[in-house]
């Protein structure tokens, strides 16, 4: 079968690998739609993953598919099933997962290998992050699920409420899907975005308004006529915005470091201002099985819609491109890589 492999800096190439065979627990899905994500640009920049990467090695963590072989004893899908899955699976057992912490899981395992003809999902994913597909929910939108359970998990974790005003520095798809989420719950959302562009995205995925900073412009001068916040959430990674979050929140308000930094970077803080007007701040990494479940209710029902943030769709063959394409920022939404093109 043909599968991307990481091989190294900027360095994916499409091999002809063995087909996976399933062992026991585990499934093997021929892949119906798979989308490139952030990381995946990250990744193919730094030529590795810190936590879950070293080449050479398979890519891709975005899928929907349909159940090509299950192995002994998997009772819950069968061949033909169409499914959705996490790109994890927390252990169950170690003490964070006993707390309901499972993002903080001592034991995380990852899957990679999603923009290939097949993709071997492990049994420990199978049990607690394998999902069938709801009647008439579409792959492409299911592929989305990952992300989306990130974002619901980071809203959970700042708990805006109705008629709080909130703000999301980045125009990646993550923002947009917090702008998505936040408008059905009734919460007002202006996205902070890059360009003219990913603004008018930004609306179409449910923002009440978009900010454009001119070149240079300092973030409070951009965001001084939106008025004031009650939770600024850092989706951008970048330490430019991270610095900045806790000076665009209101006294009293939440902060939510939600995009990882790079280990290097280092920030300063305002404690005084943190202390004296009772600024919180607070972080979420990643998802939990509840979270993936609720993000394929959210896609199920239409109440977030990702197309919007997808680009044309490419086979194996054009992921390269679109990675570095990502990188370049020529391309900015999430791309659908399509193995059966
Ligand atoms: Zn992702
Ligand atoms: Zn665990």
């Amino acid at each position: 079968m043909r599968a991307a492999i990481l091989r190294g800096k900027e360095d994916v190439a499409v091999l002809d690998v063995p087909v996976p065979a399933p062992g026991p627990g585990e499934v093997v899905l021929s892949i119906d739609a798979a989308l490139t994500c952030g990381t995946d640009a990250k990744v193919f920049r730094r030529g590795y993953h810190a936590r879950m990467l070293r080449p050479p090695c398979a890519i891709g963590h975005e899928y929907a598919g349909t159940v090509a072989a299950a192995g002994a004893g998997v009772s819950r899908f069968r061949e033909g099933d169409r499914v959705v899955g996490a790109n994890s699976a927390p252990c169950g057992a170690c003490p964070w997962c006993r707390k309901g912490r499972e993002s903080l899981c001592d034991d995380l395992l990852f899957v990679n290998g999603a923009f290939a003809e097949r993709l071997l999902v492990p049994a420990r994913v199978v049990e607690r992050n394998l999902h069938p597909l709801p009647p008439g929910c579409d792959p492409w939108r299911a592929a989305a699920v990952e992300p989306i359970a990130c974002v619901l998990k980071g809203i959970e974790a700042a708990a805006p409420e109705a008629g709080e005003r909130v703000l999301v520095l980045g125009s990646g798809s993550i923002a947009l899907f917090f702008a998505s989420e936040l408008r059905a719950r009734g919460v007002e959302c202006v996205v902070l975005c890059r360009s003219g562009t990913a603004a008018a995205t930004a609306r179409a995925m449910g923002a009440a308004s978009s900010v454009v900073p001119l070149q240079g412009e300092d973030l409070r001068d951009a965001l001084r006529a939106a008025g004031e916040f009650d939770v600024v959430v850092e989706a951008a990674g970048a330490a430019e915005t991270t610095e900045a979050a806790p000076a665009l929140a209101r006294k009293g308000g939440r902060v939510l470091l939600f995009g990882g930094c790079a280990a290097d970077v280092r920030v300063s803080v305002d404690p005084s201002r943190l202390h004296y007007e009772e600024i919180s701040v607070l972080s979420s990494f990643h998802h939990t099985p509840r979270h993936v479940r609720a993000a394929l209710d959210a896609v199920a029902s239409g109440r977030i819609d990702p197309r919007p943030v997808t680009e044309e769709p490419v086979g194996l063959d054009g992921l390269a491109a679109a990675l570095r394409g990502m990188c370049a920022r020529t391309i900015r939404g999430k791309v659908p890589v399509d193995p059966k093109r």
